[in-house]
């Protein structure tokens, strides 16, 4: 028989798709699913910030702005970061506003990586962090954290991990799947070893604003770190901006304009109006993030609870917005508990094992739903549980 010719690149065809797409396909054609399942706030925009973007539509700023953002925004961004974190950028040559944090992951990669370089990801971690190094041509190397640690790293599994081709090291805190949020003692650590081994870190710093029980500590201000850290970050989830697609990344210069010159010919820029309304995120915005962090905090304390007095083992996430629960006392793999779930009480999670190999064993439980979701989300869980 004829060979079909594929027009594919190997790279993408070897590529998995998201694990967590097939649950959201079950759930879409299914009715009265509470879902747990979607990583984003619970939050409409605030006004203000929506009002801002309108305005500058009305006013007709309908064009492209620098490749590296509106330098009004550059600076209100080092303005915040230096505020808040205690780091310093300059906004002319080291700051990138982009098209999400996850476009920011993708060009820093891109602009650090040659061929066959290798990016430990720490894992169970963020779904795009190893297709995204993949992409770049690097080879990612997972580690596995496990509940034993709170799902944070210890020096001496990365410093196992390491090669003479490791270039980078991918820190998420507080993390995406597990919310544990890494100390300032635990970040020196790392950075010792980063240090010691001449090893940038990419340190997606996405969920910065959203740290319940302890100040956030920034990798970048830590001493010997701020050149070799490229500090991402984002609007979508402290400022409930996910929609508007607007991010940005800080690196010492040489590598923010290698990352510019992807940026300039791949993206040109980051959508005006959604620059706008980041500039006024920055300018009025951080009552109604302090607000919605109280209300995270709560659903947190109140759903964590819930989960052990259900006997779903779960360690009390510092940050972010997600509970990852140990399943392994039912039984089942992740994957069967949450289809299950989905199928018998109508309540959509995302299978620990999308997120690597050590997620296996859990779920992920995103708890910015509303307090009634979540009331009656645990109530299904419970029942579920029971009837194992
Ligand atoms: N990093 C992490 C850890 C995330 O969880 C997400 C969103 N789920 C992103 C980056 C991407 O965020 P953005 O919407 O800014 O692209």
């Amino acid at each position: 028989m004829k060979q079909t010719k594929t027009y594919l690149s190997n790279t993408v065809e070897e590529l998995k798709p998201s694990g967590i797409r097939r649950f959201f396909d079950l759930a879409a054609g299914m009715e009265g699913v509470i879902s747990l399942g979607v990583g984003e706030p619970d939050f409409v925009t605030s006004w203000t910030i929506r009002e801002a973007a309108i305005s500058s539509l009305e006013q007709g700023y309908t064009s492209y702005t620098a490749n590296a953002g509106l330098m009004e925004l550059r600076e209100e961004i080092t303005y915040y970061l230096n505020k808040s974190f205690d780091v310093s950028y300059s906004p002319k040559n080291e700051v990138i506003v982009t098209v999400g944090a996850s476009q920011a992951l993708d060009i820093a990669l891109r602009a650090i990586i040659n061929p066959g370089e290798e990016v430990i990801v720490i894992e169970p971690s963020f779904v795009s962090y190893s297709p995204l190094v993949t992409l770049a041509g690097g080879k990612a190397v997972p580690v596995q954290t496990t509940k034993d640690s709170d799902f944070k790293v210890l020096p001496h599994q990365l410093e196992n991990a390491l090669t003479p081709r490791t270039k980078a090291i991918m820190l998420c805190s507080p993390n995406n799947p597990t919310g544990s949020m890494l100390s300032e003692s635990e970040l020196r650590e790392i950075a010792k070893i980063a240090i010691k081994y001449d090893l940038l870190i990419l340190s997606d710093e996405i969920y910065a604003e959203l740290s319940y029980d302890e100040g956030y500590v920034s990798l970048s201000s830590i001493e010997g770190m701020r050149e070799r850290t490229i500090l991402i970050s984002g609007f979508s989830k402290g400022f409930a901006m996910t929609g508007w697609r607007l991010g940005f990344v800080c690196a010492p210069e040489e590598i923010a304009q290698a990352m510019l010159k992807i940026h300039q010919y791949s993206m040109m820029c980051a959508p005006t109006m959604a620059q706008f309304a980041a500039l006024e995120a920055l300018k009025s915005g951080k009552e109604d993030v302090l607000e919605m962090k109280k209300s995270y905090r709560r659903r947190r304390n109140y759903f964590v609870q819930s989960l052990n007095e259900i006997g779903l083992e779960c360690h009390i996430p510092g940050g972010a917005f997600y509970a990852f629960p140990s399943i392994k006392s039912t039984g089942l793999t992740s994957e069967q508990f949450a289809e299950k779930l989905l199928l018998e009480e109508k309540v959509a999670v995302v299978p620990g094992n999308v997120f690597g190999e050590s997620g296996e064993g859990h779920i992920r439980c995103s708890y910015a739903s509303s307090m009634e979701q979540l009331q009656e989300s645990v109530k299904r869980i419970k029942r579920f549980v029971e009837k194992l």
